[in-house]
């Protein structure tokens, strides 16, 4: 750490804080980030080689909205720092059965949104993937610019390129306990050097309860991951 004082301290170097870490130092502000194991470790969410990002959540066009937004980020950001193999285009084949209303909902959002996308019938879809036990009555949605995210390396790549362009990036565990008025308490070194905070961001499980409606009452999409 090279300040004593941040416009904003990011808690957590997962994917959220990773790019909210960036996106704050791209505005101009400085920027302090914070994980207590690393960006993308073993035990963060983050962690792990690969995710899915794909287009349908159902009725759900927030995420669907949310998703293309990030895959464009995502494949601006690998093709300006020369990592393009982070993401592999793959495709998704989202796989259903008869009425099934989640993905009958979702072939509204995306032709709504504009992504696109093909209804695989059950004949359609044994011709493709022949590979696959299709069930009587089954049918796909197959969205062909959806992929696979190479997910610790690329979140580690936004930390490196935050870093970069100014960010601060730390290992330490963030602590914040405030000492009760009177009660002869002094507060924790971790806690009075975030005095200057203006503003905390936390990532993780607990990131839902920080933030205002609608984020905050929005339920998660269905079937996610
Ligand atoms: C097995 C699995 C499969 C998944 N598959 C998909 C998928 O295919 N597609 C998809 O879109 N999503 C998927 N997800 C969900 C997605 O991975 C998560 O939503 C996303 O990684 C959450 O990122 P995050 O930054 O909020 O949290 P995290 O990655 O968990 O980051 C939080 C960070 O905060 C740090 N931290 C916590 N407390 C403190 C503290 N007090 N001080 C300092 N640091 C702290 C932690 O060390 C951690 O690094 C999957 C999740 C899992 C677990």
């Amino acid at each position: 750490m090279t300040k004593t004082s941040y416009d904003v301290v990011v808690i957590g170097a997962g994917c959220f804080g990773a790019w909210t870490a960036w996106h704050l130092r791209k505005a101009g502000r400085s920027v302090l980030l914070l994980d207590r194991y690393g960006p993308a470790n073993a035990r963060a969410s983050s962690g792990g080689e690969s995710r899915i990002i794909r287009m349908s959540y159902g009725p759900g066009e927030v995420y669907t909205h949310f998703s293309n937004r990030s895959l464009g980020q995502w494949k601006a950001f690998f093709a300006a720092v020369s990592r393009p193999e982070l993401f592999h285009g793959t495709g998704v084949l989202w796989m259903a059965k008869g009425e099934d209303p989640t993905a009958t909902a979702s072939l509204r959002t995306l032709a709504k949104v504009g992504i696109p996308f093909e209804r695989l019938e059950e004949s359609e879809l044994r011709r493709r993937y022949p590979q696959i036990q299709t069930v009587s009555g089954g049918w796909a949605i197959w969205e062909p610019e959806s992929g696979v995210l190479m997910a610790k390396r690329a979140v580690q790549a936004v930390v490196a390129d935050a870093v970069r362009a100014g960010v601060d990036y730390a290992v330490r565990t963030f602590v914040l306990r405030r000492a009760r008025p009177g009660s002869g308490r002094s507060t924790p070194p971790a806690a009075r050097r975030c005095e200057p905070i203006t503003s905390c961001s936390r990532a993780g499980p607990g990131l839902a309860r920080s933030y205002p409606r609608p984020w905050r009452g929005a339920s998660s999409p269905r079937g996610s991951r």
